[in-house]
């Protein structure tokens, strides 16, 4: 029986793959180690005793106590708290997935890949942060990470084992989120809400402004860079507003292989749940006379500065990842906050690289979780403070 260990199970990623589970036996196929979440508490609960985990550890730790009464009885252990999560991290599972939004998904991740295991990766921001060390780490340990992002898990699919050198580009899709077709000048006045509706995708409210902003697609393009080892000049973003292509992979020889299939994370998940083999899964199939049309169109750098962003950290290289990363993430709850604009975002991250090149060491990959988390710490305090340095 595989063992396995979801972190942000309470997620929209984390549900995704709790269906996949629970629709081929639950705990009469799979041997749950450990499911972990931020605040949900009763969910939480409901999916380790569902799954029959070992453990379930709550971020929170005020709420341990409610998770400890919610698991009464069950035998399932309860913890809480950021290092609890990350030390659970430790605990041998055969295949893991790393479903936690933003930074605080590296530590864990990390810890899964120290030891040697197999890290389903959706948190992109432990590529982005720390791109070198953790696939330096996987190299050192023999770590297995599989893509989750769906155009990333699309590369591999369609890579399927074949050298760099003979992929001329790598290209990934972009629905172009919310605001794809609003005038320019309507973008500043965007509220929370108009920017947490996704044309095609059901995700989390983060990622789902970060396609908005395209910086979900900045992200992105950094982790097909850390992840693939390409350089930053053969990885294009295209917008594709029908998100049925979820990338392509182009040749040398003039050929072009693309991944194609409805837009349902649990294509991406199931893939690398299965990989290195492929099982039928209960998903959409694709009807392409039903949908007639794919429609494509170059990305407008003018209304998605963010993929500006991107570029110039990949020629940047060192500790700019990190900073970027942060310092989105920064931007990004000032947004949520109410703080700054929508169109303010990608200004507080340019800012905070800027600060961060002017600094020692941000040439050099930061080569410790430590290291990664004091340029992210300082990030996020120079993003906070960009309206004060703008006026
Ligand atoms: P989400 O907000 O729906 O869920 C995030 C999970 O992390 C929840 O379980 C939440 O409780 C937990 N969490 C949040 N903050 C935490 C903290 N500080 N410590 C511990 N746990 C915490 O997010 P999501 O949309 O499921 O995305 C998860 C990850 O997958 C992100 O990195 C995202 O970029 C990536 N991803 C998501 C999608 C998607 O379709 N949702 C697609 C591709 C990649
Ligand atoms: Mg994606």
């Amino acid at each position: 029986m595989r063992s396995i260990s979801i972190f942000g199970a309470t997620g929209s990623i984390g549900e995704s793959a709790f269906d996949l589970l629970m629709g081929s036996g639950g705990p009469k196929t799979w041997r749950a180690v450990a499911v972990t979440g931020g605040r949900n508490v009763a969910r939480l609960a409901e999916m380790a005793r569902a799954l029959h985990a070992e453990i379930a550890v709550i971020a929170d730790e005020a709420l341990l106590p409610d998770l400890r009464a919610a698991l009464a009885g069950t035998g399932i252990e309860a913890a809480a708290g950021t290092q609890a999560i990350a030390e659970t991290a430790d605990r041998p599972a055969d295949w893991t997935l790393s479903a936690i939004v933003g930074a605080a998904g590296l530590a864990p991740g990390l810890r899964v890949v120290e030891r040697g295991g197999t890290l389903a990766l959706a948190n992109k921001e432990s590529l982005v942060a720390a791109g070198r060390l953790l696939m330096a780490t996987a190299r050192r340990t023999g770590a297995t990470i599989l893509p989750v992002d769906s155009e990333h898990s699309a590369v591999f699919q369609c890579l399927d084992g074949d050298s760099l050198e003979v992929v001329e580009r790598v290209t990934l899709t972009a629905s172009g989120g919310a605001f794809r077709d609003w005038p320019l000048e309507r973008l500043a006045q965007a509220t929370v809400a108009e920017a947490s509706s996704h044309p095609n995708w059901d995700m989390g409210q983060r990622i789902t402004i970060d396609s908005a902003s395209m910086f979900n697609k900045a992200l992105e393009v950094i982790e097909a860079h850390e992840f693939f080892g390409l350089p930053g000049d053969r990885i294009e973003v295209l917008v594709h507003p029908e998100s049925i292509i979820h990338a392509l992979v182009s040749y040398v020889d003039g050929g072009t292989l693309a991944h194609l299939g409805p837009p349902d994370m649990r294509h991406a998940i199931g893939h690398a749940l299965h990989w290195p083999r492929r099982e039928k899964l209960p998903l959409a199939r694709l009807d392409l006379a039903a949908l007639g049309s794919l429609t494509f169109r170059a990305p407008c750098e003018t209304r998605w500065p963010a993929l500006a962003l991107a570029r110039q950290v990949i020629a940047q290289g060192g500790a700019a990842g990190a900073v970027l990363n942060a310092a989105k993430e920064q931007a990004l709850d000032d947004f949520i906050a109410g703080r700054i604009r929508f169109t303010d975002m990608a200004g507080a991250v340019a800012h905070a690289l800027d600060l961060a090149a002017g600094r020692p060491g941000f040439g050099t990959s930061p080569d410790s979780l430590e290291a990664v988390l004091e340029w992210d710490a300082q990030a996020r305090r120079d993003a906070a403070a960009w309206q004060t340095a703008a006026a």
